[in-house]
C-alpha cells in the first residue's frame, strides 16, 4: 500500500520547501523505495504559465508539456519521480474541474461547498498519484500555514488520514527558528504559534524540520518538542547551506530523517546508498578550474527567473571540475553602458529564454560580441532567436532583421510565429508546450555532445526559425544542426567558424541532474574552461 507524506511550511514563506520536500524525496529513493511527488499551490491561477516571473520566478515546463511550479525543477533534479499533469494542482485547477463537474450535473442537485466538493477534488488529486508501483507519495502544500488560501488544502490533508488510516499518513512541518541577535539566542516561540495553527485545523506534525541560521542546542529542541507535542527526535535541524543546495539531504541524513520517516511509516526500505551524491559533493568542494559565465537576460535581480538555467550551469561545472561564478546580466544594462564594458573577461556567455520585448536589443549586441570574440556561447529558446536576428543583420547583411514578435514589419522576419499559433488569443498553455523529438545532423557539434541522433526536448515557444532563410544562413556559416524530425523546425543552429556557439530552440536546462549535466551545458562550460586556460596560458607568454 502507498504511503503519504504531507509537507507543510510555516511561519514565513520562501523557507525552502521544495528544496527540503525534493531531499526527502532523494533520500527514500536512496534507500530503495519508489517515489513520487506532488505540489499542490494555493493560488488561483490555473498554472504558472501566465504569471510573470518576477511574482513567480520560472515556469517549469514537464515532458506532456504542463507549465508547472519550479519547486518540480527540484523534485526531477533531486529523484526520478516521473512528473505529469498530475504532478502539480493549483486551486484554480481544482475549482474550475469542481464547477465544470457542476455545470454537467455531476452533483446531482446538491449545494456544491469547500467542504465536502473542494476537499472531495483536492483528496482525488492526491489518490491519483497512489499506485502498485509507488511506496511513497510526497505531497508539498504551498503557502503558509495560516493563509486563507491554504485552508481547503489542509483541511483535506487532515481528511486524508482518516480516509487511508494515520499510520499510512506522515506530517512534516517545515518551520523557522529565527535568531535573535539583541537576545543572543534562537527563538522557538514563531514554531510554536506555526505548530498551534496546523494543530487548531486538526493536524498534529509527527516531524518538525527547523530551518536555522545557527545550530540549535539540545534544549531548544527539547522546548520545541513539549510545546509542538513532537519527540523530540523528530525535531530535525536544518542550517542554511552557504555552499551549496547539494548539502541539503547530507545534513537531514545527520539528523536521521530517513530513519524517522521509514520506522514512522513502516516502509520496506533498504540501506542508505550515497555514493553518487558524496561524489558530487566532492567534486563541487574540489574544482580544479575557475571561470566566470556571464548570463544575459531580462531578469538580473530575480534569482528565480532562469532557475534551472543556473543549476544547469551548476551541474555543468560539477561534471568539468569547474567552479562557476556567474553573473547575471541585465541586458537592459548592455543597451545603456556598452557591451564592452558589461562583457569584457567572461569565459561564456549564456542567453537565455523570454517573452516581450525589453532589453532585446541588448541580447543582440551580447551575441554579436561572443559571435565576434568567440567566446563560447549558448543560447536557449529567446536566446536562440535573438542569435538568428544578430546573424542575419550584422553577418548577411539584413537590415532591420528581427522577429515577428517584436516588429510585425520588419523586412526580414528571420523568426515568425508558428504556422498553428496564428489563429490562438487564449494565453494560458498555448504555446507548442513539452518534449518534442528532434534529429541532429551527423558530425554536429550538437550529435557529437549528445552522442546520438535522436533527441528529446522540452518546448515553451510561439515563435520559430522562418524556413525561408535557411540557404542564406547556411551560405554565410550559420547551420541548422538540429530538426524536427520531419526537417520542418529548426531546433537548433550553431556557427561553423567559431569555438563553440550553440543556439537551441527548446530548454536544456529543464533535464539537467547535478549527477547528469545536460550535454550542452557540459560542452558549453568545458568550452570555457578551455578559452579560460588558453588565456591564461597567453598571458604568461607575454
Ligand atoms: N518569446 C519567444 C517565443 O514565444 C521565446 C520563448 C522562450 O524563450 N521561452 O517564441
Amino acid at each position: 500500500m502507498t504511503k503519504h507524506i504531507f509537507v507543510t511550511g510555516g511561519v514565513v514563506s520562501s523557507l525552502g520547501k521544495g528544496l527540503t520536500s525534493a531531499s526527502i524525496g532523494m533520500l527514500l529513493e536512496q534507500r530503495g523505495l519508489r517515489v513520487k511527488m506532488q505540489k499542490l499551490d494555493p493560488y488561483i491561477n490555473v498554472d504558472p504559465g501566465t504569471m510573470s516571473p518576477y511574482q513567480h520566478g520560472e515556469v517549469y515546463v514537464l515532458d506532456d508539456g504542463s507549465e508547472t511550479d519550479l519547486d518540480l525543477g527540484h523534485y526531477e533534479r533531486f529523484t526520478h519521480s516521473p512528473l505529469t499533469r498530475d504532478s502539480n494542482y493549483t486551486t484554480g485547477q481544482i475549482y474550475l474541474s469542481v464547477i465544470n463537474k457542476e455545470r454537467r450535473g455531476e452533483f446531482l442537485g446538491k449545494t456544491v461547498q469547500v467542504i465536502p466538493h473542494i476537499t472531495n477534488e483536492i483528496k482525488s488529486c492526491i489518490h491519483k498519484l497512489a499506485d502498485d508501483d509507488t511506496d511513497v507519495v510526497i505531497t508539498e502544500i504551498g503557502g503558509t500555514v495560516g493563509d486563507i488560501e491554504s485552508q481547503p488544502f489542509l483541511e483535506a490533508i487532515r481528511q486524508f488520514s482518516l480516509d487511508v488510516g494515520k499510520r499510512n499518513c506522515l506530517y512534516i512541518h517545515l518551520t523557522l527558528v529565527p535568531y535573535l541577535k539583541a537576545a543572543g539566542e534562537l527563538k522557538t516561540k514563531p514554531t510554536q504559534h506555526s505548530v498551534g495553527q496546523l494543530r487548531q485545523i486538526g493536524i498534529q506534525p509527527d516531524i518538525l524540520i527547523c530551518r536555522t541560521e545557527r545550530s540549535m542546542s539540545r534544549e531548544d529542541r527539547e522546548k520545541i518538542a513539549l510545546f509542538c507535542n513532537v519527540a523530540s527526535e523528530a525535531v530535525i535541524e536544518e542550517k542554511d547551506k552557504d555552499f551549496s543546495i547539494y548539502e541539503v539531504p547530507m545534513s537531514l541524513v545527520n539528523n536521521r530523517l530517513d530513519e524517522l520517516i521509514v520506522d514512522a511509516l513502516a516502509l520496506p526500505a533498504d540501506t542508505l546508498r550515497l555514493e553518487k551524491w558524496r561524489d558530487l559533493l566532492h567534486n563541487l568542494r574540489n574544482p580544479e578550474h575557475e571561470i566566470a559565465i556571464a548570463v544575459v537576460g531580462k531578469y538580473a535581480e530575480h534569482r528565480d527567473a532562469y532557475k534551472s538555467i543556473y543549476e544547469a550551469i551548476d551541474h555543468a561545472g560539477i561534471a568539468n571540475r569547474a567552479q562557476i561564478r556567474i553573473q547575471r546580466i541585465q541586458s537592459e544594462a548592455i543597451e545603456q553602458e556598452g557591451v564592452e564594458r558589461l562583457l569584457t573577461g567572461y569565459d561564456g556567455l549564456l542567453v537565455p529564454g523570454g517573452f516581450g520585448e525589453r532589453g532585446i536589443e541588448g541580447k543582440v549586441e551580447a551575441i554579436r560580441f561572443a559571435r565576434e570574440r568567440e567566446i563560447p556561447f549558448l543560447g536557449i529558446c529567446l536566446g536562440m532567436q535573438c542569435a538568428a536576428v544578430e546573424f542575419a543583420r550584422n553577418v548577411i547583411g539584413l537590415a532591420g532583421a528581427h522577429s515577428t514578435e517584436f516588429n510585425k514589419d520588419t523586412p526580414h522576419p528571420v523568426i515568425c510565429l508558428l504556422d498553428e499559433q496564428k489563429s490562438i488569443t487564449d494565453k494560458g498553455g498555448t504555446m507548442r508546450l513539452g518534449a518534442q523529438t528532434a534529429h541532429l545532423t551527423e558530425g554536429s557539434r550538437a550529435a557529437a555532445g549528445y552522442g546520438r541522433q535522436l533527441i528529446s526536448e522540452r518546448h515553451r515557444h510561439r515563435y520559430e526559425f522562418n524556413n525561408l532563410y535557411r540557404q542564406q544562413f547556411a551560405a554565410n556559416g550559420l547551420v541548422v544542426s538540429g530538426s524536427s524530425p520531419d526537417g520542418s523546425l529548426v531546433e537548433i543552429i550553431e556557427l561553423e567558424d567559431h569555438p563553440w556557439f550553440v543556439a537551441v530552440q527548446f530548454h536544456p536546462e529543464f533535464k539537467s541532474k547535478p549527477t547528469a549535466a545536460h550535454p550542452l551545458f557540459a560542452g558549453f562550460v568545458a568550452a570555457a574552461v578551455e578559452r579560460h586556460q588558453a588565456r591564461g596560458s597567453a598571458t604568461q607568454r607575454v
